[in-house]
């Protein structure tokens, strides 16, 4: 477990955007304390999606999950928070949904590995290239400095 303030990509694939899911995995995230730094709606390029899922290369699944990917928008976010990156995967569940925890958001939306709604960084290390890969710095809000401001 890390004590330390973390920040975690976090994205919703296009299955849970068309299935009207946004709000609910918003909701998971804001309900247990995180903080929403950045957030967006994108239709990203190939060349992008295969960069974000560069150690699947080889993978027998990489060409179809690229398509799936590149089926609809993703809504892509920065959260922020105490060990984020960790609990984020469990707020998600496993990736075979079939083995997720019911109460988890695949336990709780999803059946199929290959439909399974969201996507979170798996390391600190990997959270860090994903959200340099998807957003810029200046998209990435410090509100806290922000509320300082408005008070003073
Ligand atoms: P996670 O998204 O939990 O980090 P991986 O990084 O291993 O999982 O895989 C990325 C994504 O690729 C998964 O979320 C899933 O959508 C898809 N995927 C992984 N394994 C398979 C598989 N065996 N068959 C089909 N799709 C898969
Ligand atoms: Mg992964």
């Amino acid at each position: 477990m890390s004590d330390t303030v973390e920040r975690t990509f976090i994205a919703i694939k296009p299955d849970g955007v068309q299935r009207g899911l946004v709000a609910k995995i918003i909701a998971v995230f804001e309900q247990r304390g995180y903080k929403l730094v950045a957030i967006k709606m994108v239709c990203p390029s190939r060349e992008h999606l295969e960069v974000h899922y560069d150690d699947l290369r080889g993978k027998p699944f990489f060409q179809g999950l690229i398509e799936f990917m590149k089926s609809g928008p993703i809504v892509a976010m920065v959260w922020e928070g105490l060990d984020v990156v960790r609990q984020g995967r469990k707020l998600l569940g496993a990736t075979n949904p079939l083995e997720s925890e019911p109460g988890t958001i695949r336990g709780n939306f999803a059946i199929d590995t290959g439909r399974n709604v969201c996507h979170g960084s798996d390391s600190v290390k990997s959270a860090k290239r994903e959200i340099a890969h998807w957003f810029n710095n200046d998209e990435l809000c410090d509100y806290n400095l922000e509320l300082k401001k408005s008070i003073y």
